[in-house]
């Protein structure tokens, strides 16, 4: 089996789509709201679990695989989403050179060399006579054995290069144990030290639980800095890291929600007073690749933010005051408007708790567990809580301050993505500013009308039936039907790629007689595999502007994986140059069948959803209802230019047989 497809057939579209966006079943498919463009009233987007395949059938009008699905919502290449889907799938990729094979062997052997670092930090720690302050510290913390021995905590001696010697005389080089960021060099005088020095080592480990860093509390009074964190490597990535989350997500998944903190402390201490649905962030504003990876667990967030962090300075008066002292630290560690839209393109539930000035989750929960239940209960939402700290100390009769305030504000209103919520925010600020909710919509000079009110809703789309479109009732049969067209039509599409490799001057061909019949080229859109689709593109370029193109020419042009999809192209059978003639008329025709076939498809996904959806007089589903008329042409024309076609082929035949005789 090909790399590509060993990935999709263990891999379920359904879950990978539903790791972006909540899903609803609907018939035989999956709806949602389409996480590519504005979309909120009616589902546009869907999943057909049948072929694996996505479609959006609003603004965006494309579809494609699991493939063109993750690389268009994560901006990946192919070569990425086939590393990490591969990853995802428990497929192992045959590393597509020696450099890559190199590459990962560096890798595994990094993360090796970080879990033995690990060990030895943890011997030093429970048995070392150096380590006791740093044992006094945890004691002092209140941390026990078992905790401890969980998060292996560690000590790193208070050397230059005890950790170096260590690690030389197991076989490590100077520049592995730089790699894996254990070293540091002076860039001035090129000299290379112990970059962890009388420290408590804190293990960091991925999701997985494989360690990919260390974060390391100093032990001197007042030194500086207070932490330190391993270098960005190949295996630590503060902005995709989560401290704790490999022992938290089952807790997560559990309690239906997570607990945001910002040390490693309050995690450890949560832990170990059973709440263990916790993780850290780890000095940076939450991203949106961390959160994507929590939203595996839960939907719901909770972010306890410490008293200095977000009182006053998290207010946007605050983040202003913080942008104009150049307090980059504060400016990033809240980020509302950054919250309120990674909530609504993850349909996420964010909550903000703040914590009594001097305190954090660490000495709340050591000292007073039920207050520490009972703050995460008050957790409010990210745009209440703006409201409220913007508007504590506002002073009512001064009408500028309340002008700016609603300002500030009003921004992440406007972004919030569901309609009765943001009215309901509207009401709110209002409300909190004392003044009317119209004149407050005034200052809104450019939001744009966001409920649209038009005329009847256009007539409904010629009946199709007499094109031979399935008729979308008779749901069993049609499956079959179907799914054997797409069958069909995925061998078509192979065997269009694969004739076109074998003879690539009958590319031009096909689109000439497509073009003759007022038809659209051969292009991407017209195949369902990302890879196909990757392979189009590169066959076309490949055979711009020349007379001779060789495929060794086109394959040295393609990665690995595509070279793989060539290779099995090849393998299908040649037509004979004899008959490329025919060939051009024959690939024409199977073009135009099996849009023909994909387009019927859709019409008959989205007159069911008609059928079902009773509230129709909204923007999404006019747009729907618009494309529904634009395909119904297509089909027309596209039927037209087959008849036409066929005639010509049979005058062909027939001119043949004449000349025969
Ligand atoms: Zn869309």
């Amino acid at each position: 089996m090909r790399v590509t497809e060993e990935i999709k057939s263990r891999l379920d579209i359904v879950d990978i789509v539903s790791d972006y966006l909540p899903l609803r079943k609907s018939g035989r498919s999956f709806s949602g709201f389409c996480p590519f463009h504005q979309n909120t009233r009616t589902p546009a987007f869907y999943v057909f679990p049948e072929t694996q395949t996505w479609h959006c059938f609003g603004a965006c009008a494309e579809g494609g695989d699991l493939f063109s699905f993750v690389m268009k919502k994560e901006g990946w290449d192919f070569k990425e989403a086939l590393a990490k889907l591969a990853s995802k799938a428990g497929v192992e990729l045959e590393p597509f050179n020696p450099v890559n094979k190199k590459k990962q062997a560096t890798e595994d052997k990094m993360a090796a060399l970080l879990a033995a670092a690990a060990d030895y930090f943890h011997m030093l720690f429970l048995h070392a006579p150096q380590a006791e302050a740093a044992r006094n510290y945890v004691a002092q913390r209140a941390l026990n054995e078992e905790t401890i021995a969980v998060f292996k905590l560690g000590y790193a001696l208070q050397s230059w290069n005890a950790c170096r010697t260590h690690f030389q005389d197991q076989g490590y080089s100077d520049s592995e144990l730089l790699a894996a960021g254990l070293l540091t060099e002076n860039p001035d005088k090129g000299t290379r030290y112990d970059r962890f020095r009388n420290r408590l080592m804190i293990p960091i480990r991925d999701v997985n639980g494989r360690i990919a860093g260390f974060g390391a509390r100093t032990l001197e009074k007042d030194g500086i800095p207070k932490y330190l964190n391993s270098p960005q490597t190949k295996l630590f990535n503060k902005s995709h890291l989560l401290f704790g989350l490999d022992g938290a997500k089952r807790h997560i998944r559990e309690a239906r929600q997570v607990v945001i903190v910002e040390g490693y402390m309050d995690v450890m201490q949560g832990w170990q007073a059973g709440f263990r649905n916790m993780a850290a962030q780890m000095g940076t504003a939450l991203t949106e690749a961390q959160l994507r990876q929590l939203k595996r667990y839960t939907k719901r967030f909770v972010l306890a933010l410490d008293a200095d962090a977000a009182g006053q300075k998290a207010t946007m008066r605050g983040l202003q005051v913080a942008r104009e002292t150049l307090d980059r630290e504060v400016e990033v560690k809240f980020d509302a408007r950054g919250l309120v839209q990674h909530e609504g393109r993850l349909q996420a539930d964010i909550r903000i708790v703040t914590l009594p000035e001097g305190n954090d989750p660490d000495k709340i929960i050591r000292t007073d567990s039920a207050q520490w239940l009972q703050l995460l209960a008050q957790a409010q939402p990210v745009v209440a809580y703006v409201i409220d700290m913007a508007t504590r100390d506002l002073d009512m009769t001064d009408a500028k301050a309340k002008t700016a305030v609603a300002q500030q504000v009003l921004p992440l209103i406007k972004d919030i993505v569901d309609p009765v919520e943001r009215d309901h925010y509207w009401q709110a600020l209002a409300r909190a500013l004392r003044v009317d909710e119209r004149a407050l919509r005034q200052i809104q000079v450019q939001e744009k009308p966001r409920v649209y009110s038009h005329p009847a809703m256009p007539p409904p789309p010629p009946s199709l039936s007499e094109l031979e479109m399935p008729p979308p009732s008779q749901s069993g049969k049609i499956v079959r039907r179907i799914s054997d067209g797409r069958m069909a039509a995925g061998k078509r599409e192979a065997n269009y790629l694969s004739q076109c490799l074998h003879h690539p001057q009958i590319m031009p061909q096909v689109n000439q007689r497509l073009a003759q019949n007022q038809q659209p080229p051969v292009n991407a859109s017209d195949f369902t595999a990302a890879e196909d689709r990757l392979l189009l593109q590169q066959m076309v370029r490949w055979r711009e502007g020349r007379a001779v193109a060789s495929i060794d020419e086109l394959c040295d042009s393609l990665d690995e994986a595509l070279n793989e999809r060539v290779q099995s192209l090849l393998a299908l059978s040649p037509t004979p140059e004899s008959e490329l003639d025919r060939l051009a008329d024959k690939l024409a025709l199977s073009v135009l069948n099996w849009r023909q076939e994909k387009i019927g498809q859709l019409v008959g996904e989205v007159k069911q959803l008609f059928r079902k959806e009773q509230a129709l007089d909204n923007t999404d589903a006019r747009e729907m209802y618009e494309k529904l008329n634009e395909w119904t042409l297509a089909v027309l024309r596209i039927h037209k230019a087959k008849s036409a076609m066929s005639a010509v082929s049979r005058r062909k035949a027939e001119d043949l047989g004449n000349g025969r005789f």
